[in-house]
C-alpha cells in the first residue's frame, strides 16, 4: 500500500485555508472568470489592494500585488537591479535572491549572520560595514529568515534602515505568523525606499493561489508604475484572499498550535545525539544534524512517506529544515525521526 505523501520541506501551511476560502469556490459567480475586473475607472488596481490598503491604513497607491511574493521580488529587482549592480542579502537566505540577481545580471554580496548557541542572529554591525563598503543597489532583509527562522528585532532594523538610504530595502516578512499590520505604515512612511514584502501564501495558507503584496514607501515610484494594473489582477484569487482577511480567528488558532508544535520539537530532537535545533519565529525550525546520519535519516524518514528538506548549501550542508505541519504529522515526524536514533 502507497502511503500518502506528508510534505513537511517546502514551509507551506498543511491545516490549509479558511473555511470561507473554500466558500468562495462553492458559491463563486462566473463572471469572476470571464469579466476584466473594471477597478482601474476607479483609480485602483482592484478590491484586494483598496482591502489591504484599508487593513494597512496606507493609500491603495502604494500597495503592490503580485503573483507571490517571489513575483514582486523578481519586479523588484528587474526594477532596480541592472547589470553590474549590487543585491546584498542575508549569507544565509533563500537561494532565489542571488538567482534573481543574476538572471538581471546584477551581483550578490552577503552580509553576515551569527549563529548563536539555538539562535541564529542578525549581525547589525556587520550588515552596516558591507553597506559602507559594497554600496548595494537593493538590499534584501528577511524576517523571519528562511532558513534560519530567526527575525531582526525592531531597534537593530531601524539602525539599519536609517543608513541604509541609498538603496532600495526590501524587508521580507513572507514568514511573518501574524496579520500584524500596525507597525507597517510607520516604518513605509518614514523610510521611502523601503518596500515591506507580504504573502498569502504561508500564514494564510494560500500558497497554490500564487498571491503576494507590498507596502511601498514613497520613493518606489518605478515600481508602483510596473505594478500597475489596467486589465484588474486575478479576480477569484483576491475574493481568496480577502476571505482569508476576514478569518482572523481561524489563523490564530493554527499559529498557536504551532507554537505549541514548535516547543515539542525543540525539546524532542534538542535530546538526540548530534541535534543543534535553532528557535525559530517562523513555521519551520533550522536543525544542524551529525553529517554521519544525513543520508540514512533522509532514507528512514522518506520510507515513511515523510518529507523534509536536507539542506545542500556551503555552509548549510549538515542540516534539516522542517516545516511545522498539522499537530498529527508533527507527532508522527517526531516519533518517525527519535525512531532511527534509537
Ligand atoms: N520570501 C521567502 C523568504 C520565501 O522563502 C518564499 C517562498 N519560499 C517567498 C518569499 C515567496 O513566497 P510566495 O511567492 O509563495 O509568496
Amino acid at each position: 500500500m502507497t502511503r500518502k505523501v506528508i510534505y513537511l520541506d517546502r514551509n507551506e501551511n498543511n491545516y490549509g485555508p479558511a473555511p470561507a476560502c473554500h466558500d468562495v469556490l462553492v458559491r463563486a459567480d462566473s463572471s469572476l472568470l470571464s469579466l476584466y475586473d473594471r477597478s482601474f475607472a476607479r483609480g485602483i488596481k482592484g478590491v484586494l489592494s483598496e482591502r489591504l490598503a484599508s487593513e494597512f491604513g496606507l493609500g491603495e497607491d502604494r500597495v503592490l500585488l503580485g503573483y507571490g511574493a517571489e513575483h514582486i521580488l523578481k519586479q523588484t529587482v528587474q526594477c532596480y537591479l541592472g547589470p553590474g549592480k549590487k543585491l546584498m542579502v542575508p549569507a544565509f537566505s533563500w537561494w532565489y535572491y542571488r538567482k534573481i540577481a543574476s538572471e538581471a545580471g546584477g551581483l550578490s554580496v552577503e552580509f553576515p549572520m551569527t549563529a548563536g548557541e539555538d539562535r541564529f542572529r542578525y549581525d547589525v554591525e556587520g550588515m552596516r560595514e558591507v553597506y559602507r563598503r559594497e554600496r548595494p543597489a537593493v538590499v534584501f532583509i528577511s524576517s523571519p529568515n528562511n532558513p534560519t527562522g530567526n527575525s531582526l528585532e525592531r531597534a537593530g532594523l531601524e539602525t539599519v534602515l536609517a543608513d541604509f538610504r541609498e538603496s532600495v530595502v526590501v524587508l521580507d516578512e513572507a514568514y511573518i505568523f501574524g496579520g500584524e499590520t500596525a507597525y507597517v505604515k510607520a516604518l513605509v512612511d518614514a523610510h521611502p525606499n523601503l518596500l515591506v514584502l507580504r504573502t498569502m501564501s504561508k500564514y494564510y495558507a494560500l500558497a497554490g493561489v500564487r498571491i503576494g503584496f507590498g507596502l511601498m514607501g514613497k520613493e518606489l515610484d518605478a515600481l508602483a508604475a510596473f505594478g500597475n494594473r489596467y486589465l484588474g489582477f486575478n479576480r477569484l484569487s483576491e475574493e481568496l484572499a480577502i476571505a482569508a482577511l476576514d478569518s482572523p480567528r481561524y489563523y490564530r488558532e493554527i499559529a498557536r498550535k504551532m507554537t505549541e508544535d514548535k516547543d515539542r520539537y525543540y525539546a524532542a530532537l534538542g535530546r538526540l545525539p548530534g541535534f543543534r535545533v535553532f528557535r525559530s519565529d517562523a513555521n519551520f525550525i533550522l536543525a544542524a544534524i551529525s553529517p554521519a546520519h544525513g543520508k540514512g535519516l533522509k532514507a528512514h524518514l522518506e520510507e515513511r512517506s515523510l518529507m523534509i528538506k536536507f539542506m545542500d548549501e556551503p555552509l548549510l550542508n549538515s542540516h534539516v529544515r522542517i516545516t511545522i505541519g498539522t499537530q498529527e504529522e508533527n507527532r508522527l515526524l517526531i516519533d518517525a525521526i527519535t525512531s532511527y536514533y534509537e
